[in-house]
């Protein structure tokens, strides 16, 4: 399906297609420096923005960035560079009952004072990695 959502101040709005339902959560230590938690986040066939000149975009790796607004600081994507694939957060879609959690991922970088309720697979890091071949945050 197709979902709209926006940044905290609105300067950035978008449109995302083939969204999928299911949330990935990471609890990664540069998630969390990024988001203030673990990160719930999402795969999108492609997504359209406005208002790209208030988004900045930071390269977090040498296989990725991460974009947000310039104004208010909200983090809008996780992007693949090659492929050329955008991950969302369910933060930001203006309808995030739409969402369920799918799996958690680096979960041996989680802090111990929280947990995420539910039946879903949670993988390590070395699990994580293993399962994309390579690649990771
Ligand atoms: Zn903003
Ligand atoms: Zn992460």
């Amino acid at each position: 399906m197709n979902a709209s959502g926006r940044c905290l101040c609105g300067a950035v709005t978008f449109t995302a297609r083939d969204v999928e339902r299911g949330l990935h959560v990471c609890h990664c230590s540069m998630c969390r420096r990024w988001t203030g938690g673990p990160s719930f986040s999402t795969h999108v066939g492609g997504v359209v923005f406005e208002g790209d000149e208030h988004i900045a975009r930071f390269q977090s790796s040498d296989w990725a960035e991460r974009g947000f607004c310039k104004r208010c600081g909200t983090s809008l994507f996780y992007r693949l560079v090659e492929p050329d694939q955008y991950i969302l957060h369910m933060g930001s879609f203006d309808d995030p009952s739409f969402f369920s959690v799918e799996s958690e991922i680096y979960v041996d970088g989680k802090p111990p004072g929280y947990e995420i309720g539910g039946e879903h697979p949670r993988l390590t890091e070395a699990e994580f990695l293993a399962s994309l071949g390579g690649q990771g945050d």
